[in-house]
C-alpha cells in the first residue's frame, strides 16, 4: 500500500470522537488493540500508577488522538462502555460447513424477526456496516444502568456491546473489507423492549399480586404460541435452524421459570416434527438449544 492511511483513519477516530465516542488505536489493518495488555505492561506513561487498559485509556480528547494517529494507520475502536452506548452486533452465519450454510439466515434477519415479534419496526439509529457484511447498530444507553456485553441473549448472531467491549469504528478497514456508516443519524436510545431483555426484572422485585403473574403467564403463553407457530411455518431449508431459534428463545422462559420444560420440548417436537423433519432431528436439536438457553440465562441470573 503506497498512499498514507493515517489521515482518513484520523479523520474516523475525530469523527466519533465528536459524536462523544472514546476511541482508542487497533492494530493496523485489524480488530486487536493496539495497546500492550496488562501481561506486557511496562508500569510507565499512562500505567506508571498500574495499568490501564483500553478501556480506560480509550478518549476523546482531538489532541490526544492526533498524536496517535500520526504514528501509524491505526484502525479505529471505540470503547462502547465509557462512551454510553449498546451497540447491537448482527453477524453474519459462519460458512465453516459447506452444506447448509447458505439458509442459515443473518443476524439481521434474526433481529428483524425479534422486533416484528415485539410490535416493534427495526430502529432506526447510527448503524454500520461491518468488514464480513453484519451490521452494527449504536444506540445510547440509559444512563445509571451498567450493561455489559451479551452473546446469544437476545437471539442467534445477535450479541451486544457495552462495558467491557469495543466495536471497530466506520472507516477502518480490514483485509476482509472496510467498515462503512449506513446510516448517520444520531444514536437513538435503546428501545424499551430490547433493554427489557437485557436487563430482565429482578424476581424478587416482581410483585406477588395477581395481575403481574397473570400477565407474565399470558406473556409466555404468547410466546410459546408464536414460537411454535414460526417452527411449524419454516420453509423447507429453515426448518432446523428455525427449531433452535424457538429452543433458544423459549429457553429463558424456562430458566426464568415462566414456561415448564416438557411443555416447552412437547410442543416444538410437535411443530418440528408437522414440518417433516424426524423426530430424532427434533430431540437433537431441542436437547442442545435448550440445554444452552436454560445454562446461558440462570449464569445471567446468578451474577446479577
Ligand atoms: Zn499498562
Amino acid at each position: 500500500m503506497t498512499h498514507d492511511a493515517r489521515p482518513a483513519l484520523l479523520h474516523a477516530a475525530l469523527e466519533a470522537a465528536d459524536r462523544g465516542w472514546h476511541v482508542f488505536p487497533l492494530r493496523p489493518g485489524t480488530k486487536r488493540p493496539a495497546l500492550h495488555g496488562e501481561a506486557a505492561c511496562p508500569r510507565t506513561g499512562a500505567c506508571t500508577d498500574g495499568h490501564r487498559k483500553w478501556e480506560q485509556r480509550a478518549t476523546i480528547d482531538p489532541d490526544r488522538i492526533r498524536a496517535a494517529w500520526s504514528r501509524a494507520p491505526f484502525n479505529v475502536g471505540i470503547a462502547t462502555g465509557p462512551s454510553g452506548l449498546l451497540v447491537v452486533d448482527l453477524d453474519m452465519p459462519k460458512t465453516t460447513s459447506s452444506k447448509g450454510s447458505s439458509d442459515a439466515p443473518c443476524g439481521a434477519a434474526i433481529f428483524r424477526a425479534l422486533c416484528e415479534r415485539a410490535g416493534h419496526r427495526v430502529p432506526d439509529t447510527y448503524r454500520t456496516r461491518t468488514a464480513s457484511g453484519g451490521q452494527h447498530l449504536h444506540f445510547t444507553a440509559p444512563s445509571g444502568v451498567r450493561l455489559s456485553n451479551t452473546a446469544g441473549t437476545i437471539g442467534e448472531l445477535v450479541d451486544t456491546r457495552a462495558w467491557g467491549g469495543y466495536v471497530v469504528a466506520a472507516g477502518s478497514t480490514t483485509p476482509t473489507g472496510t467498515y462503512e456508516a449506513l446510516s448517520a443519524p444520531e444514536a437513538a436510545s435503546t428501545p424499551a423492549w430490547l433493554l427489557s431483555i437485557l436487563q430482565p426484572a429482578p424476581r424478587a422485585v416482581r410483585a406477588p399480586s395477581g395481575p403481574v403473574t397473570a400477565q407474565s403467564g399470558s406473556y409466555a403463553d404468547s410466546a410459546l404460541d408464536n414460537e411454535t407457530r414460526n417452527v411449524a411455518s419454516a420453509q423447507l431449508g429453515a426448518r432446523e435452524a428455525a427449531l433452535f431459534r424457538a429452543a433458544r428463545a423459549l429457553g429463558r422462559l424456562i430458566a426464568w421459570g415462566d414456561l415448564p420444560r416438557h411443555t416447552v420440548e412437547q410442543a416444538l417436537q410437535e411443530a418440528g416434527e408437522a414440518t417433516g423433519l424426524t423426530a430424532a432431528e427434533c430431540r437433537s436439536t431441542l436437547r442442545s438449544a435448550l440445554n444452552w438457553s436454560i445454562a446461558h440465562n440462570q449464569v445471567k441470573r446468578d451474577a446479577a
